[in-house]
């Protein structure tokens, strides 16, 4: 039984990575594709406030023409006035004089308007502006090392096939769908160690008497919560290679 659950835990370290591995490159690709969308936005709202701001720049210009062309009429009109003897005649061009200066007092209001509308729409551009050289940066940046690590991934998936399938071919057929059927059900996770009588994927205690019997390592249990199968996680074949104590004698072992 040693050997089988040792089968499985190697099988169940290679599926954890070969999983983080698998998502790892799928989502390189959605993140450049992100920001390149990022990149097609910004530069459509950009085009399309530019020609907003063409308008009120338009308007604006016009504005301060009629201004212009309403003050000279102004002027002549009010050079006109000492000349004219005629009582109802001096009154219409009076009040001409005051339309004209009525409608400037008006037009200025508006083009403060527009120009309010001018600051706030340019400081809005000039922050698109901003943003859309952040994502052209982070994509000239970026964009081959994430194509670089999809492609490592990939090669590291492949790397593993070959093992994954021997231990594999080596798991008795009835627990090796048994783990399937688990991994297929629990997001990936089929096997989880017991350690101090807590099972480790659900945190959830074995009884003492199912914590016993799992130690004597005699079949393949399931945790009674999370259903997982589980092993005795503090079973010496399961110490960590790179404990301290375990380097040591490792090298203990290999000095000549
Ligand atoms: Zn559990």
């Amino acid at each position: 039984m040693l050997e089988q659950i040792k089968l499985l835990v190697r099988l169940q370290q290679m599926d954890t990575e070969r999983l983080a591995l698998e998502s790892e490159a799928a989502e390189g690709p959605v993140r450049i594709a992100n920001l390149e969308q990022g990149l097609v936005g910004l530069t459509g709202q950009i085009a399309a406030a530019a020609g907003e701001l063409g308008q009120l720049r338009r308007q604006r210009k016009e504005i301060e023409e009629t201004v212009e062309a309403n003050q000279t009429k102004m002027k002549r009109s009010q050079s006109r006035l000492p000349m004219i003897k005629n009582n109802r005649e001096y009154r219409a061009v009076l009040k001409e004089i005051d339309d004209l200066k009525r409608m400037n007092y008006d037009l200025e209001d508006e083009v403060i308007e527009v120009m309010e509308r001018l600051e706030a729409l340019e400081a809005e551009q000039a922050e698109r502006h901003r943003r859309l050289g952040e994502i052209k940066v982070e994509l000239e940046e970026n964009k081959q090392v994430i194509l670089d690590r999809v492609d490592e991934c990939r090669t590291l998936l492949r790397e593993m096939a070959g093992e994954r399938q021997e231990v594999r071919a080596a798991v008795d057929v009835e627990t090796m769908a048994r783990y399937d059927q688990i991994a297929y059900a629990r997001g990936g996770l089929a096997l989880a160690p017991i350690k101090g009588g807590t099972c480790q994927a659900c945190f959830m205690n074995l009884t003492p008497q199912q914590y016993q019997i799992l130690q004597h390592m005699e079949r393949l249990m399931t945790c009674p919560s999370c259903h997982r199968l589980i092993y005795w996680g503090e079973h010496e074949a399961f110490a960590p290679p790179d404990e301290p104590g375990a380097e040591s004698a490792q090298a203990g072992e290999g000095a000549p």
